[in-house]
């Protein structure tokens, strides 16, 4: 089920079980500011996902009030973990999902990483 992104912050989401070490996930990295793993249903050969360690909904929420440093920090995990992965040169795609119409269904912000094949144009039809 998609989430309403305007919602406050929800503590018993899954990505924040994982963050608590509460429910396994096959971690890519980690940092200070940012957690990736890899996607339980991936998409396409490569599926990472990467949520920053703060309490934040989505990119809207993340956007509006993390602060500089974690926005830096987050946005750098994402890039690392693409280059560690050795997408830069083949391509990857990134989405992060917010809302409904977005289909988001974690309420904790999250990029995918896509990549591992021609990932075709960039919207399917509804
Ligand atoms: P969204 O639709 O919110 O953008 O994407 C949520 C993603 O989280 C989906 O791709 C889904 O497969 C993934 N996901 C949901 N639950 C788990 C989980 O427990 N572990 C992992 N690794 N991924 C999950």
């Amino acid at each position: 089920m998609p989430i309403d992104a305007t919602l406050p912050y929800d503590d018993g989401n899954i990505f924040a079980r994982i963050l608590r070490g509460e429910i396994p996930s096959k971690t890519v990295y980690e940092d200070e500011h940012a957690l990736a793993f890899h996607d339980i249903n991936p998409q396409a050969p490569t599926h990472i996902l990467v949520i920053p360690k703060g309490a934040y909904v989505s990119w809207d929420d993340f956007s509006a009030r993390a602060a500089d440093a974690e926005i830096a920090g987050f946005v750098r995990a994402v890039g690392h973990v693409a280059r560690a992965a050795g997408l830069v040169a083949p391509g990857y795609r990134l989405l992060a999902n917010t809302g409904g119409d977005a289909h988001q269904e974690v309420p904790h912000l999250h990029v995918h990483i896509f990549a591992g094949r021609r990932l075709g144009p960039m919207l399917t039809a509804a």
